[in-house]
């Protein structure tokens, strides 16, 4: 079994999903008391956020890099990171490690596409929805990805950073969601990306009649996929 690597922390509570996905699945895979093997660099949130709200990214790069040699020098054959906020320094951290850097955007666009949808929604931070890195690279796959509009986009982004990175799961915002979900559908949409690591926190297949993809999700399954070959 191969070591995965976790750049974590952005935030906490998503990052405990994927110690839990990521185990569960191992452990189906094999069976008995079988678990993963993962190495994780919980980084400071606090000093990450700070750093996306100013626009420094150069600097957010210097501590994702860091974390991810880091994460290689004591053994781990992959690294992940476990927010899609911060692909957006994805290539700097891929060009500072040997070893292969499993993308979230790609992995989820195989997913999307091998289930023959090319329209999808994106529900995300302000940060993902609106800057070019996430949608060009969803773009390179094919996909004809969709926003909400700047009404929506703000309350999605206020409900990531005031509710879910804390762990409040309210049921105000859960309609909310559910609502911006299904206007994307109206639009055309066939599938809706939960591109925050945290939405799934908040809404579920069984609470919409659209698929979702879950970023979370579907980036712990093709770790583990690769872990386990
Ligand atoms: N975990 C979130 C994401 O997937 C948001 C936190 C962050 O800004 O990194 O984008």
């Amino acid at each position: 079994m191969k070591t995965i690597g976790l750049i974590g922390g952005m935030s906490y509570e998503s990052t405990a999903d994927y110690y839990k996905i990521i185990n569960q699945l191992t452990n189906k895979h094999y069976g008995g008391h079988t678990s993963a093997k993962i190495v994780l660099f919980s980084v400071d949130f606090g000093e990450i956020e700070r750093h996306q709200s100013e626009g420094k990214w150069d600097q957010s790069a210097l501590v994702l890099i860091d974390a991810a040699k880091k994460l290689e020098s004591i053994g781990a054959d992959m690294i992940a990171l476990c927010t899609n906020t911060m692909h957006i320094v994805a290539d700097d951290i891929q060009e500072n490690i040997y070893v292969p850097f499993v993308h979230i955007a790609d992995v989820t666009a195989r997913k999307i596409r091998s289930k023959n949808i090319t329209k999808v929604g994106l529900l995300a931070t302000r940060y993902t929805m609106e800057m070019d890195f996430y949608v060009e690279r969803l773009k390179g796959f094919g996909l004809d990805v969709v926003v909400p509009n700047q009404k929506e986009r703000k309350v999605i982004n206020e409900v990531i950073f005031n509710e879910l990175t804390h762990g409040i799961i309210s049921e105000d915002s859960k309609k909310a969601f559910i609502s911006i979900a299904s206007g994307l559908a109206d639009k055309g949409c066939e599938g809706i990306i939960l591109g925050c690591t945290e939405i799934g926190m908040l809404i579920k297949n069984e609470d919409v009649n659209i698929s979702l993809f879950d970023t979370t999700q579907i980036h712990c399954e093709v770790l583990v996929q690769q872990a386990v070959r």
